[in-house]
C-alpha cells in the first residue's frame, strides 16, 4: 500500500490492515513472521513531511544466538515517523542529521510504501540478541551438542572462575 502524498494534499489517511505470514517483505531478515501483523496507524501531511504514527502488533519465530533452537518472540511496537522529501535538502545535510532526529527517514517520488515502513519497524522491535532463555548453555563448541539436552561427552573446559586462582578449598 503506497501512502501518497497526493492522496494526503487531500485528507489524511487512517490504516487499519492485516498482513498474514509471508506477505510482508524483510528484505532477507533472518526470523520468520508467524502471526498476523496487525497495524492501526494515522498517515497526515506537515508542509512537505509526511508523518506516520501508530501501533503494530505480531509474531516472530528467529533462531536462538547461542542455541540456534527456534525462538517465538512477541512484537509490539509504537512508532511516530516522520518522512522528508528526498529532493528537498542537501546531501550533507542529510549525512549530518543530529542525534534525536533517528526517527526522520526519506521518502521518494510520490510516498512511501507502508510495507517498508512496517518490515523496518518489526526488524527494530527485535531484541540484538535473541535467546531462547536467559540461563541457555548453546552447543558444545568441539562436537556441536546442544548442551541443554545434556553434558556431552567432551572433556570439560577449563575453569575461568576468578577464585580458582585464590588457591581456596
Ligand atoms: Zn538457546
Ligand atoms: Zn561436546
Amino acid at each position: 500500500m503506497l501512502i501518497s502524498r497526493h492522496a494526503l494534499e487531500r485528507h489524511r489517511i487512517v490504516i487499519d490492515k492485516a498482513y498474514e505470514p509471508g506477505a510482508m517483505n524483510y528484505h532477507g531478515a533472518e526470523f520468520r513472521q508467524t502471526d498476523t501483523l496487525t497495524v492501526k496507524a494515522v498517515a497526515e501531511l506537515a508542509g512537505e513531511e509526511i508523518r506516520i504514527r501508530g501501533f503494530l502488533k505480531t509474531r516472530i519465530e528467529a533462531a536462538c544466538d547461542r542455541c540456534l533452537n527456534a525462538v517465538s518472540l512477541p512484537v509490539e511496537r509504537d512508532f511516530d515517523l516522520t518522512y522528508r522529501p528526498v529532493g528537498t535538502i542537501a546531501r550533507e545535510e542529510e549525512m549530518e542529521l543530529p542525534e534525536g532526529e533517528l526517527d526522520i527517514g526519506f521518502y521518494h517520488g510520490d510516498g512511501i510504501d507502508l510495507g517498508d515502513v512496517l518490515a523496518e519497524q518489526v526488524i527494530l522491535a527485535l531484541p540484538m540478541k535473541v535467546v531462547c532463555r536467559e540461563d541457555c548453555l548453546g552447543l558444545c563448541p568441539s562436537c556441536g551438542a546442544d548442551r541443554n539436552a545434556g553434558a556431552c561427552s567432551c572433556p570439560a573446559p577449563q575453569s575461568v572462575s576468578p577464585f580458582a586462582a585464590l588457591g581456596g578449598d
